[in-house]
């Protein structure tokens, strides 16, 4: 039989925006020393704007490049992909035609578009590939940049903003005052981590996580003794979700993330997370 506090707390936890997937995951939920959240989309509002686009090669022009890019983010549900199309959208560009549409997990897409290859990618998958990064491309601090390459050739970069979501800062503090340490993990890069991790005063940022590696994040704060909750959004979170003693899905994510969650926070709202922490520990005090 289900404890009829848990029940009724279970169908209030429904009001606050939280689906409760996993019955001991609640009940978990007073245990946890560790909140690792996302950036993109939970801790930000996962609405990108581009702020600059960047040609580095003398045989094209910032209007060809960002319709070339917007042709193929036309294919891919990123809200980086979103924020470019936007932009083409917004300064009327008719875009190509693009085919063998890919998507590479956590580091980018690509397409041919005109018979020639094109790659939109993270700035870990050119240290991976050992093309050095433009010096200027990071200049003004807290832009998320994505490059592009043409036929393996770095042709430019496009930088675009997010912003952090109004209630992410009262979340990070609550769940400090409850003792839990607050740390970030994200595909993005150093300088954006940094920034996002100053302005919340968050305990720990893991920036340039590649999708393998985010299930290492989880792993690392247990091996510290932390029991660890963690939320994500895409396919490639959903390991991580797995390993995480509370695997947290935001709502707004895919299918994959969500069948492996305990908790699907449905409007992703981080202080949902943090009532539900509270509320674990009232509940937990209520039954005892
Ligand atoms: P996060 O959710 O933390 O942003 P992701 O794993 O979703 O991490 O993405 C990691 C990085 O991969 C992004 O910051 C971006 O650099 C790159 N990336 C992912 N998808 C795309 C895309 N559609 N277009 C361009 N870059 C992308
Ligand atoms: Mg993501």
């Amino acid at each position: 039989a289900i404890p009829l506090v848990v029940a009724i707390s279970t169908a209030i936890s429904a009001q606050k925006g939280l689906l409760i997937r996993n019955r001991t995951a609640f009940e978990e939920a007073r245990k946890i020393t560790a909140m690792v959240f996302d950036k993109t989309g939970t801790l930000t509002e996962g609405e990108f704007g581009v702020t600059r686009v960047q040609v580095l090669d003398r045989n094209t022009d910032e209007t060809a490049l960002l319709r070339t890019v917007a042709a193929l983010e036309q294919s891919s549900q990123h809200p980086i992909a979103q924020g470019i199309v936007r932009e083409a959208k917004l300064r009327q560009l008719a875009m190509p035609a693009i085919s063998d549409f890919q998507s590479i997990t956590g580091k980018g897409v690509s397409a041919t578009v005109d018979s020639r290859r094109v790659v939109v990618v993270s700035p870990g998958y050119l240290k991976e590939k050992g093309i050095e990064q433009p010096q200027d491309a990071f200049g003004s601090g807290a832009e998320t940049v994505v490059f592009v390459l043409i036929d393996e050739k770095l042709t430019g970069y496009i930088a675009l903003a997010d912003k952090i979501r109004a209630d992410s800062k009262e979340a990070v503090e609550r769940l400090q005052q409850s003792g839990i340490k607050v740390y970030m993990a994200t595909g993005d890069n150093q300088k954006v981590a940094d920034a996002v991790a100053k302005e919340l005063g968050l305990d720990g940022v893991y920036a340039e996580v590649l999708p393998d590696q985010k299930v290492n994040v989880v792993k690392d704060l247990q091996q510290q003794g932390q029991f660890v909750a963690m939320t994500g959004d895409g396919v490639n979170d959903a390991p991580a979700l797995a390993q995480a003693n509370v695997g947290i899905a935001v709502g707004s994510g895919t299918d994959v993330a969500a069948e492996t969650a305990d908790i699907i926070l449905v409007n992703s709202r981080p202080t949902d997370i943090t009532n539900l922490v509270e509320f674990g520990k009232a509940t937990y005090r209520k039954m005892i």
